[in-house]
């Protein structure tokens, strides 16, 4: 197939470029490099050196043989650009990460959540309509998040993206309806990918759309197969407090022996998923596209649930390091359940990576090796969901 991979430049769109490369696929990256900018606007750097994507692109054809070609666009602010691309790449399916993808970011002022919902919906709905005015009828895949469902405990698993309810309508009978999980997003961040999904579910319903929305947990990791056959097609890992993932970022606190910082009680719990786990599920979805007239398809892209404090005493027991509990910068639940299906991938034969085989892997191969790259003053998370909360933010433990 002719694959565009938008967002081929980023933390999971990489490491997915070369997985369908690999596997023989005609692979195009479209970025804008708005990611490497925001580092520079942040003051900081991912924790392995990467190279420039046209020189990853190189490498990768030496080792490979395998041409990724890359192209610089901006969907979100290039609009007929865009539409022109398309109509002469014609491609036969398309994967969406080109997002800004960072809570914390997007709730640091409100200049960032401008841009945030600007970028994020403008790519999305860019694409869409491009897709339809272009009569191309590749398969989209886009990347979600279980972050749309939102965290409040209800002692139910959480679905893949529908509910089925029962109403009673005027004539007293019981009707079924299966409607989309009522989202309840933590961020403006998130609040983008809810908005995502009513756009998918339209343009699906309207021009018959081709699209499979995967609700992805927080991934974790930094190589995969493909990444490691050379040091420099090495995956970005992010550790700063904004785009540092909560995982990633105490791997790295446990190599330079900074106290893990534990936000609150630490009771939140979340869905997890490892990269090499992330490109098979996108390969995976490829081959099980839906038909033109059904409904978006949505699979929860996840394979274990944990709960944030019982993470920090794994890897303190593991490093043999402090944690330390400090006040929550976000505004959500102190404590939480969280039960999700996920039963899609799993039918069609994911066999996860389980995080207590992989993270020492981590700590010693990548966060160890690297720590020497680490700027200390960009570990702590400083962005707070609201201005009060700002005033209590602890920015050191
Ligand atoms: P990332 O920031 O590393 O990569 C996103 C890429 O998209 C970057 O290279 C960026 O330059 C590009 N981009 C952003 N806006 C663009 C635009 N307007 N035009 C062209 N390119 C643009 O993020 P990631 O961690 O790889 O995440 C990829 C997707 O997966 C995101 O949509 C994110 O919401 C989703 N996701 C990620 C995680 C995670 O833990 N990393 C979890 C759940 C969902």
């Amino acid at each position: 197939m002719r694959i565009a991979v938008l967002g081929g430049d980023g933390f999971c769109g990489w490491p997915t470029s070369l997985h369908l490369s690999n596997l023989g696929h005609d692979v195009h990256i479209v970025d804008n490099l708005s990611r490497r900018w925001i580092d520079t606007e942040l003051g900081v750097q991912s924790l392995t050196p990467m190279d420039s994507i046209q020189e990853r692109c190189r490498i990768w054809r030496q080792v490979s043989g395998n041409e990724i070609e890359f192209h610089l666009l901006d969907l979100a602010k290039e609009y007929q650009r865009l539409k022109q691309w398309l109509a002469e790449m014609r491609p036969d399916a398309i994967i969406h990460f080109a997002e800004q993808r960072a809570a914390p970011y997007s709730m640091k002022s409100d200049r960032h959540k401008v841009y945030t919902v600007d970028n994020n919906v403008n790519a999305t709905h860019n694409l869409l309509t491009a897709l339809v005015e272009t009569e191309i009828d590749a398969h989209l895949v886009h990347l979600g998040t279980m972050g749309v469902y939102g965290y409040s405990s209800v002692g139910a698993a959480i679905p893949e993206g529908y509910l089925d309810v029962e109403i009673t309508n005027l004539e007293g009978e019981k009707k079924g309806l299966d409607i989309l999980y009522p989202t309840k997003p933590g961020s403006v961040y998130h609040m983008t990918k809810s908005l995502d999904q009513i756009l998918f579910q339209f343009y699906a319903q309207n021009d018959g759309l081709r699209v499979t929305d995967l609700h992805q947990g927080i991934v974790w990791g930094t190589n995969t197969d493909q990444t490691a056959r050379h040091e420099q097609l090495i995956n970005r890992f992010d550790y700063d407090g904004d785009y540092g993932t909560v995982l990633n970022r105490f791997l790295i606190q446990a190599a330079i022996k900074y106290p893990l910082t534990v936000h609150g009680t630490g009771g939140q719990t979340r869905a997890f998923i490892h990269i090499q786990d992330t490109v098979r599920c996108i390969e995976l979805a490829l081959g099980d596209a839906p038909e033109a007239g059904d409904r978006v398809k949505i699979f929860n892209q996840m394979t274990e649930t944990h709960r944030v404090r019982d993470l920090a005493e794994m890897i303190a027991r593991m490093a043999g390091c402090e944690i330390a509990f400090l006040p929550n910068p976000r505004k959500e639940a102190a404590e939480n359940e969280l039960i999700v299906k996920n039963d899609g991938f799993m039918a069609l034969g994911l066999d996860p990576i389980k995080l207590e085989t992989g993270l020492l892997d981590e700590i010693v191969h990548v966060a160890e090796k690297y720590a020497h790259r680490i700027d200390r003053k960009h570990v702590p998370c400083v962005s707070a969901w609201t201005k009060d909360i700002a005033k209590r933010v602890v920015h050191d433990p």
